[in-house]
């Protein structure tokens, strides 16, 4: 792939960085798309830049997680899109990090969770029934920051929502990183009665002492175990394995990624309460949430 060192020292270089890029420890050899794959990240990340100022092109979207058992509605989880006119809607999963990277998460975040506040309150009050609440996802960045409970405050004071309907999730790697602190700044929020959620559980250490040491009211399993249920015997025993920690230490579990119906009864069967998924509905814009998941839920004096 090159006539001489420097160019195939580029091109290593390359592939040295989808190797980082795709979760480290890992080999990639070169190809010729992986430059177009560094040019289109650096022209994503500067169209961020630009994008930040007014967030423009940035929405949430919603969606459900329902009871397993009697189908009613727990939750809803809300979803970052960016979509922008001349390229389209650019993937969480691929702006997210280079968000981090390039140290505009925090930011980012904070725009989420002001603009989360804000439907929520719009709906707490006109929804006001049953035991649901709104979980945003939270970078590792934003709990780094010395500010961090601070600014949730503020934004909690803002928007007026009753906290007990907020809900935070958080991955496993993000609270490893420094356990001590993380432990310490989840407390806080869990003493202004913010629920914690650890999101896909499962995929990175799984470790038990989070478990142990997080105030968390919440476990997600993550989809690919939903999606391996069926055929893995393995999976299976792991999943129920989960389910039977989780609640032993008093916390409610989720399913992720419920697909079929076959998968939802396999939770089901396994002891599983919660669910969310593109069986029961996909991430929706609020107007559309609200009609299908909010409209039963008036306030219980009216
Ligand atoms: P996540 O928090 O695990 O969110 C669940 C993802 O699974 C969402 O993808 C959702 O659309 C997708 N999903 C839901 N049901 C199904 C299903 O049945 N099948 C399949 N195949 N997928 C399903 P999405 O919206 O693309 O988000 C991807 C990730 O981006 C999220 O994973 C989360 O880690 C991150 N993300 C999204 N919004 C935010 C945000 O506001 N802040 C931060 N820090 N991260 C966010
Ligand atoms: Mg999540
Ligand atoms: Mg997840």
């Amino acid at each position: 792939d090159g006539g001489d060192i420097s160019e195939l020292v580029k091109k290593a270089d390359t592939a040295m960085y989808r190797a980082k890029q795709q979760g480290r420890n890992r080999m990639e050899t070169y190809s010729g798309t992986m430059e177009d794959v560094v040019r289109e990240r650096l022209a994503i990340g500067s169209r961020l830049r630009l994008s930040m100022d007014t967030m423009a092109g940035f929405y949430l979207l919603y969606q459900p997680q329902l009871d397993l058992n009697s189908g009613r509605l727990i939750g809803a989880e809300a979803l970052l899109r960016w979509t922008l006119p001349d390229i389209g809607t650019v993937p969480p999963d691929m702006f997210i990090p280079l968000a981090e990277e390039f140290g505009m998460i925090v930011p980012i975040g904070e725009w989420v969770l002001r603009e989360a506040c804000r439907q929520l309150n719009a709906w707490s009050g006109r929804f006001a029934g049953g035991d649901w609440h709104l979980s945003v996802n939270l970078s590792m960045k934003q709990l780094q920051q010395p500010e961090f409970v601070a600014g949730v405050d503020r934004i909690l004071e803002e928007s007026g929502v009753d906290p007990g309907r907020l809900c935070f999730e958080i991955t496993e790697t993000a609270a490893l990183l420094n356990l001590e602190s993380c432990a310490q700044i989840l407390n806080e929020l869990r003493a202004r009665g913010i629920r914690i959620a650890l999101d896909d559980f499962g995929t990175g250490y799984s470790s038990l002492l989070l478990l142990k040491s997080l105030p968390l009211s919440i476990v997600k399993i993550d989809r690919s175990f939903t999606h391996d249920l069926l055929d893995s015997s393995a999976t299976a025993s792991i999943v129920s394995g989960i389910i039977a920690m989780s609640k032993g230490l008093g916390m409610s579990v989720i399913a992720e990624g419920i697909e079929t119906e076959e998968q939802l009864e396999a939770m089901g069967r396994l002891g599983c309460e919660g669910f969310q998924g593109y069986y029961e509905s996909r991430p929706l814009p609020p107007d559309l949430f609200e009609r299908r998941y909010l409209a039963d839920n008036p306030p219980e004096d009216a």
